[in-house]
């Protein structure tokens, strides 16, 4: 008998996720970002998926191989460029294109090696994590252009596109360092794609309103319009009978102050379910939305079942998807849904749904 727990790839609300970003920029192409095995959903999701996105983009040489294997023909976009010398050959040999964000990168290109590659050149736009300052950038596609690459678009990346203006200074440090510069540019993340249509330039890079959580914290998915990708489910595997007084879980945090029922979910922390999820975190049992209980541990949670009166052993459980969105359950936490996303288990089954 298996256990109960398993996670569902909605396919057809990543292919409407997709539709959306094109309302939202219709005129970009768009590199549907399926880093991090697409987000948790898995690269065969993804490729069903985001069968229409112009592009996949990703970090791991693997996966961007692995996509191949899939069947991807389209571009892939390698959003850390080349780790190492041989990651060149590697990209000339699947055609793959090569963020440049990092001198030694565009050393490794010149001399011929980087011949008939597209390349992405970054700015460091004021995130200060990737790319070339506003005093390099221009030497750096200089430099680029006598390599000679297939193409170069000129690239960054927003590190406050979910607040409210956060981009403006952003853009216009890359309009400065951009200025008289042929080529495509690629600038917008998720929530520029929502807020800041001047930053959609040619290439909108989406990753997680793709997948149906909200890329900002005042803001849910369903009011942008997503859908969720993900319903992860398990089901009640023990009811308990709570007296006044009876503690539940590790650490006896919750501490009943009446009688009352609870029930024992067969999901936990290894699982990707958050460990930091207090007392009171949003779950669904058997249609209904209802708090957790006390601690989460490894294989297990406990929820409350009084107000699901019907609900006893075997009652189904959505941890997160459309009665309890991935992003609830995130912020009771104290994290964003995109983390969550990324951390579920190996050891959770998955089913894609068309
Ligand atoms: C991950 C990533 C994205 C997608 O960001 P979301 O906030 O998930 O939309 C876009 N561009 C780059 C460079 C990234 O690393």
């Amino acid at each position: 008998m298996p256990r109960p727990i398993l996670a569902t790839i909605h396919i057809d609300a990543m292919s409407g996720n997709l539709a959306r970003v094109r309302a939202c920029a219709p005129a970009a192409r768009t590199w549907a970002v399926v880093k991090a095995q697409a987000y948790g959903h898995g690269l065969a999701a993804a490729v069903r998926g985001f069968a229409h996105a112009d592009g996949l983009a990703v970090v791991e040489f693997d996966a961007a191989l692995r996509l191949r294997e899939l069947g991807w023909q389209r571009p892939i976009l390698m959003l850390e460029g080349a780790f190492e010398p041989p990651d060149v050959a590697l990209a000339r040999e699947h055609r793959l294109a090569l963020v440049v964000h990092e001198p030694r990168q565009l050393a490794w290109l010149e001399g011929g090696a980087g011949a008939g590659l597209d390349v992405h050149l970054k700015l460091n736009s004021g995130m200060n994590r990737l790319g070339f300052d506003d005093a390099t950038f221009r030497t750096a596609h200089e430099r680029l252009r006598a390599a000679p690459v297939a193409s170069i678009t000129l690239m960054t990346h927003f590190a406050n596109a979910d607040l409210p203006g956060g981009c403006d200074e952003a853009l216009r440090r890359f309009d400065d360092a951009c200025r008289g510069l042929v080529g495509a540019r690629s600038l917008a993340n998720s929530a520029a794609i929502f807020d800041c249509p001047p930053a959609h330039g040619d290439w909108v890079r989406p990753g997680i309103m793709l997948y149906g959580a909200s890329p900002f914290a005042d803001r849910s998915a369903a009011a942008l319009g997503l859908a969720p990708a993900m319903t992860l489910r398990s089901r009640i595997i023990a009811v308990r009978e709570l007296a006044a007084g009876d503690a539940v879980g590790y650490g006896s945090t919750f501490v009943a102050p009446r009688a009352m029922r609870a029930g024992v979910v067969a999901c936990g922390y290894a699982d990707g379910y958050p460990r930091h999820a207090p007392t009171g975190t949003p779950v669904g049992v058997d249609g209904a939305r209802t708090r957790t209980l006390g601690r989460v541990s490894m294989d297990m949670l406990v929820v409350d079942l009084d107000p699901v009166p019907q609900a006893g052993i075997d009652a189904p459980v959505e941890l997160w998807g459309r009665a309890v969105s991935v992003d609830e359950v995130a912020h009771a936490s104290g994290t964003i849904g995109y983390e969550l996303l990324c951390a579920l288990a190996p050891r959770v089954p998955r089913a894609e749904t068309a």
